[in-house]
This record gives C-alpha cells, structure tokens and sequence, in this order.
C-alpha cells in the first residue's frame, strides 16, 4: 500500500458541505436516491464502455447494485460494480464541485431567510454525492476501475479535510459506506439501517432504475426496473409518471405536464418528456445542460443529448429511446443524422403545441410555465425560425393595458383600435421607466395599447420578429411612428409649426451635431418639450449594452 495521505477540500466544497450538514433538510431520504443514481451511471458507464471496447478487461456478468445494511455497526453500503475510479478520478470528481451554478448558490444560500428558503435551493441544485454527510458521521469510498489494477481509498467526516490512500486490491466498481448518525427523529434521521426503509425508499425514488437493486444475501430485486417510456400510456398512473420525473431530474416537485408517445414508421422510437415546474439552478448559464436522455433498445446511450432538443427548450427533461439505432452513434453523429432531426423536430413541436394547449386551457399553470421558462422561449424566437408563430403565440408580456396581467399578442390584436395597424412597444429598464418616457405620451394620450418589454432578450428578439398575424411590431421609440394617419386634417398647423421652428431646429441641430443625427417636429409628445428618437435600424441603447456584455 502507498500509505494514506490527507487532502484538503476545495473552498466552495467546504461550505456547501457544511450547509448540507447543518441545513434542517427534512427530505434526508434522498440521499440514498443519490448514491443508488450515481452506482446506476457508473453501471450504465460500464456497459457501453464494454460494447464500444470489447478488449476492456472487465466484468459484465452481473451488473447489479447491492445495499448491505449492518444494524449492529449502524453502517449503510451501497455497492456497485461499475466503471469504478482512479485516484485522480476520486479526487477531482469527489473532492471538488465542478458544477456550475455552486458560486451563485452559495450567494444565495447567505441571503436565503430561513431554512425553508435554503432547503428549497439545495433542493434544486442537487448535492449528488454529498447528501451522504445529511446522515452520516463519515463517509468511506473504496473503489477500483475497470480494467486497472489497484483500487483507492477515500474517507472523510465531511470537514475540511479527506483521505486518500491505495489499495492494492479491491473489487470492481465502488462501495460508499456510511457510518450512520444516531436515530433522530427530530431531525429527520431514521434508522437507515432498517430494511423496511431501504426498501421504502428505493421502491420510491428508484424503481426504475434499469439495473437491479438487491438487498445483501438476497436474490430478488427491490426495485421493478420497469422502463416506463415502454409500457402503453393507458396502462401508466399519474403517480408512475411523477415519480419517474423526479428520479429522473432530481427534482422534488411534479412536472407541470407530461408528454409520452410512441411514433411509429420507418425509425420507431418511444419518447417520455416533462415540462417542469421550476427553473433549474442553472438554466441561464453558459454550462445549462439540455435534459433529454437517449437510450437505444433501454441501453442507455447518452445525457444531455443536444441532438434531440434545441438550446432554448433546454428545460425539457425526458426520455427518448430509439428502437434502431447503432449504440456507438457519437454526439457529432447524432446531429447530422436525418431521422434524428425528424425526431427533434417532432419533439419540439410536441412541446410548443403541449404549451399552447396550457395556454388555452389551463393559464394558470400556463403562467408557472412562463414564469419559469419564458425567458428560454424568448430565445426560441432567435434560435428556431421554423417555429417563429408558434412561439409568438406563446408569448405573455407586460402591457399597458393591465398592469397586474401580462397578454398574448392575440389578446392585444383583438384590443387594437380600428385604424391601428400596428403592434406598439416600448423597452426599457423595467416598468416605471417606460411607462414614464416620453415616447409613452401621446399614445397615452391616444389610447393606444403599449407592450412593455424590460427583458434585456426582449430588445433581441422583436429585432426579429417584426409581425405576428400580418401586424409589425413597432418599437414607439424608433423611427416615424405616424400617428396621425387618420388625421390628416391638421396638415395646415404642422406646415405652420414647421415654418414656426425652422430656426429652433436649425439651432439645434447644429449644437448637438456629435450627439443627434437630426432634429424635427413631432406628435408623439403632449407634456414633454422634447425626446431622443433612435432610427429605426439603429440599436436601442439597452442593446447597445447588450452587444457590448457579449463581446460584440
Ligand atoms: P453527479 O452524479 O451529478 O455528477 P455526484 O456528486 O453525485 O454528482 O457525483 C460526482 C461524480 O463522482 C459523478 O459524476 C461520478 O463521476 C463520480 N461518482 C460518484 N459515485 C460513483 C460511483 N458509484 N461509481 C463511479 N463514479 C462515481
Ligand atoms: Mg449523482
């Protein structure tokens, strides 16, 4: 043996741990979720690495997960033979917290007000491995990757520091053994080292999993590794679903709506999506992952498969498994196959017309949609040209006509007045401050209905979608918006006032020559002396802004 040596943990890894510790989480059962979830990747790892590598000197004959509980030693393993780690494996991916969004959280976390608060952050971003520390006083790790020779050591109590050491021999695959805290019922320790519960709780948030979970010393799973997305839909109880979602996505809460069908034809596949309730931590990060998994034959193939769902549903968490497809198929190939665009394209309309059935007939739980996602849809409107109407139609804006209820762009068509042709909005900061611009005035004054956009995407993307049902949108801030075409009467005053303030203008335009690129009259504004107007093909300040944040 090479002798043990102590690591400290990296800075980040120190707090979150120590919040996970010391956080009254109530839901403390998810921990085995975690370990039995990461014994399952390291399995499914281990297979395709097998397929792909017939040379790899590793077995395969009996893939499973063992839950070895002693009751005496209040210890709790959960054994897998897996891919395994190397040393170096071990220690950057158990030592440290390579997920993105960890900096923000913890930010969060200070400013969170109570535990509940933090409970709910922790429960989004999801600890993974470390929920261990929720209920145990030390957490061993031996492990040993397929195909090397010598195995590793790792134990911590979840302080600053673990150790690390080399074992000359160790089976395939990991165990994580915990040193269990006492029984608190108080603080939502149960006696993980009663069968009943390991059963409870592996009946509940890993039934699905594809490999089996036994209990040591006995031969029958736990588990019903039941593939879900396979069976008939009539067959499959709401409950199935939810709970398949939260395994799934590591979530605690239902999805907001679930879509499951089978598309039959020349390439068969079985796809099982959700549209969540809540944003992830990181949905607006540059690392955002996109959640729809691909499985061929219920082999699992890859996670985060960008081939089967565009950037900007990015949300969607699901399941798609392709009944002929070769398992060694590469990410780079996935794109550039045909009958996997179709796929997607399938998918992404089953999701925007699922939205839009929302919308219609259950806005409320349309208006959680948005409120989670629709800064994601937004990008859509950049990002999918082909799906351009379907995504104005989903689109819900601030406006001046309500303050309290955001509208649809139908909505606002079906408000328009008579001789109004066009769709009016106004971006900016946020609300008072559009409402309070001058360029507001005089259609105030005229009654006519005002978008309000504050979104800094907002300014994006109606650069680009400049009609929805034949009615441009039209910035009140950019160009000549002619509100006086049904007035053509006071053709006689302008040419008055024209003549009026030729000098003023002039004056004008020549003093601020570096800042304007003209001066002129207008009928937008009844109470304000004066207001800066873009062109209509310049950028908008905030876009400006915008550009200028991105590197452009
Ligand atoms: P996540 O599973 O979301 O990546 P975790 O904290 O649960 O985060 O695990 C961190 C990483 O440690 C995993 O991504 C995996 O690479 C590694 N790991 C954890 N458990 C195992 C295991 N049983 N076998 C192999 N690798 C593991
Ligand atoms: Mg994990």
């Amino acid at each position: 043996s090479g002798g043990s040596e102590t690591l400290e943990f990296q800075a980040e890894t120190r707090q979150l741990l120590h919040l996970v510790v010391h956080s009254l989480y109530s839901n403390k059962d998810i921990f085995l979720r975690e370990l039995v979830s990461n014994a399952s990747d390291a399995l499914d790892k281990l297979r395709l690495e097998s397929l792909k590598d017939p040379d790899l000197a590793a077995d395969t004959g009996d893939l499973h997960i063992e839950i070895e509980a002693d009751v005496a030693a209040r210890t709790l393993t959960v054994r897998d033979n897996g891919i395994g780690m190397t040393r170096d494996e071990v220690v950057d991916l158990i030592g440290t917290i390579a997920k993105s969004g960890t900096a923000s959280l913890l930010e969060k976390l200070k400013q969170a007000k109570d535990s509940a608060a933090s409970n709910t952050l922790i429960g989004q971003f999801g600890v993974g491995f470390y929920s261990a520390f929720m209920v145990a006083d030390k957490v061993t790790l031996v492990t040993r990757r397929a195909g090397e020779e010598h195995g590793t050591r790792w134990e911590s109590t979840g302080e600053s520091t673990y150790e690390i050491e080399r074992l000359e021999d160790a089976p395939q695959g990991t165990s994580v053994t915990l040193a269990l805290k006492p029984v608190d019922t108080e603080d939502h320790l149960y006696d993980y080292a009663a069968e009943f519960k390991i059963k409870e709780i592996v009946k509940r948030y890993s039934d699905f999993i594809r490999w089996p979970i036994r209990l040591a010393g006995q031969a029958d799973p736990v588990n019903s590794m039941k593939a879900l997305w396979a069976r008939p839909r009539n067959e499959i109880a709401q409950t199935e679903y939810h709970e398949f979602y939260k395994q799934l996505a590591h979530d605690w809460a239902d999805p907001l709506e679930t879509i499951h069908f089978r598309a039959e034809g020349t390439f068969e596949y079985d796809a099982l999506l959700f549209l969540p309730a809540q944003a992830p931590f990181d949905l607006y990060t540059r690392e955002a992952k996109r959640g729809v998994q691909l499985y061929v034959n219920r082999v699992f193939i890859m996670d985060e498969c960008d081939a089967l769902m565009p950037q900007y549903l990015r949300f969607v968490k699901g399941v798609v498994d392709a009944h002929d497809l070769s398992l060694n198929v590469s990410r780079e190939l996935l794109q550039h196959d045909r009958q996997i665009r179709g796929v997607r394209r399938r998918l992404v309309s089953r999701v925007l017309s699922t939205a839009k059935g929302l919308l219609e007939k259950e806005p409320e739980k349309y208006r959680g949609l948005w409120d989670a996602f629709g800064r994601a849809l937004k990008e859509g409107l950049l990002e999918d040209a082909d799906n351009q109407a379907a995504l104005l139609d989903l689109l819900l804006l601030e406006t001046t006509h309500d303050a309290a209820e955001p509208t649809t762009l139908r909505a606002y068509a079906e408000r328009m007045k008579p001789e109004q042709t066009e769709i009016y909005y106004l971006t900016g900061a946020n609300r008072a401050a559009v409402e309070n611009s001058p360029h507001m005035e005089a259609f105030k004054a005229k009654g006519y209905e005002v978008l309000i956009l504050t979104d800094p995407i907002d300014e994006v993307w109606v650069d680009q979608a400049p009609a929805y049902d034949g009615k441009t949108l039209r910035s009140v801030a950019k160009g000549q918006v002619d509100l006086d075409a049904a007035e053509s009467d006071e053709g006689g005053d302008k040419q008055q006032a024209r003549e009026e303030f030729a000098p003023l203008l002039e004056f004008l335009a020549e003093a601020l020559a570096d800042k304007v690129k003209s001066a002129r009259l207008s009928t937008r504004l009844t109470d304000s002396p004066a207001c800066l107007v873009g062109d209509t093909n310049d950028l908008t300040p905030a876009l400006e802004k915008l550009y200028r944040a991105m590197g452009q």
